[in-house]
């Protein structure tokens, strides 16, 4: 006997835009990070059942979460409302219709729909996504810390707890500094540690290439976005020259960018972010060129707290060619709160993939209201 998904009709949209403490200062070549990161968490009600999602921008790479608090309030809401929560796709076309661009709040969406299709059907987003092809993720904690001891101190805590991806975020403090800190990783842990670097775009082409020489006797497992996101053929040059992968995070957003990456031959692997690319279905059409042209992916992140994140978790467990871990750290060991009823478990140094029912957490207005700062609200 078949079992019918009920209607799932959209019948009311709430949208906030909150703000949370971090437990430290980040140093990123694109921009600095203090004090606190806003975000905007969106729920669904359809058919009984409530659905959440998550747009974290962050201002210096992809847009303002105020302008995504707009967004969803003013002119996602009348696209939204009155329409069945399952026809994802056909929502998606909808939404770009009414509006260019906002990648992360369209993303929100989509995820607050699989998240009630999911609880709808009884499968989690992974299943719905075509099943889990694993059930943990590996997970990288960055080191962006400007107190470098603080960092060390944390890696020697991580490090026999199983965590063993790293990625060292370069071209802040110069060159100098950044030989000192890859060196002092090193030394401290030798190869029990698998390096990344990330220059968040922070080289120009001019010096790239000669920098890169150093940094690379410290044997990374990739260099991420050395310069910034125009210059393709730089990256082609450095792409080339080097043994070690090249990882293009800034100059892949989107499917757009990606064929532009492989017919350059620009990156040897991309750093997927579902607020760049604006949503898990988009991630699924960029991760089909990347496997078709031999890319590997890693799972980058903005500021994103649990919701986002949860959503991510689902996303990647159901892609076979993200084979370079995640970086879905932020509520363990950067945000002093968050909104889920309980965090996503990190066990030995991997995400452990939740197997309930769409996104697999639990948020509620009052664990939202009691967890965060909220600067505005509004339902409707
Ligand atoms: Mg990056």
């Amino acid at each position: 006997m078949s079992r019918a998904v009920p209607a799932l009709t959209i019948e009311r949209l709430s949208v906030w835009l909150v703000e949370s403490p971090i437990a430290m200062t980040r140093l990123q070549g694109v921009g600095h990070v203090k004090d606190t990161v806003k975000r905007v968490l969106v729920r669904l009600d359809a058919g009984g059942l409530t659905g959440w999602g998550e747009a974290a921008p962050w201002e210096v790479f992809t847009g303002t979460a105020e302008a995504a608090f707009a967004a969803l309030d003013r002119y996602l809401r009348p696209a939204v409302i009155g329409q069945p929560a399952n026809h994802v796709r056909a929502l998606l076309r909808r939404l770009d219709k009414v509006m260019v661009g906002h990648a992360e709040a369209k993303f929100a969406i989509e995820t607050a729909c699989l998240d009630l299709l999911g609880q709808a059907s009884g499968l989690s987003i992974a299943e719905l996504l075509g099943g889990r092809v694993r059930d943990e993720i590996p997970l990288s904690f960055s080191i962006a810390d400007p107190d470098f001891a603080a960092d060390l101190e944390r890696m020697h805590a991580m490090v026999p707890a199983g965590n063993r991806l790293f990625k060292v975020k370069t071209g802040v403090l110069g060159h100098v500094e950044d030989l000192r800190r890859l060196g002092a990783i090193r030394a401290a842990f030798g190869d029990t540690v698998d390096l990344r670097i990330d220059y968040n775009q922070a080289l120009t082409p001019f010096e790239a290439m000669r920098i890169l020489r150093d940094v690379d006797a410290f044997r990374p497992t990739f260099i991420e976005q050395p310069v910034p996101r125009p210059h393709l053929d730089t990256m082609a040059a450095l792409a080339a020259a080097f043994d070690t992968p090249l990882l293009a995070d800034e100059s892949c957003f989107d499917a757009t960018d990606l064929m532009r990456v492989v017919a350059m031959r620009a990156a040897d692997a991309i750093s997927v972010k579902l607020m760049k690319c604006g949503g898990m279905l988009a991630g699924q059409a960029l991760m089909g060129i990347a496997d078709t042209a031999g890319l590997a992916g890693y799972a980058g992140t903005l500021y994103e707290g649990g919701i986002a994140l949860a959503a991510g978790t689902q996303f990647v467990a159901a892609m076979p060619g993200i084979s370079l871990g995640c970086e879905f750290y932020m509520p363990h060991h950067v945000l002093l709160e968050d909104v889920l009823e309980a965090r996503i478990p990190h066990r030995a140094g991997m995400v452990v993939v939740p197997q309930t029912p769409g996104l697999g957490i639990r948020v509620s207005d009052a664990s939202v209201r009691n967890n965060t700062r909220v600067l505005a609200e509004a339902a409707g």
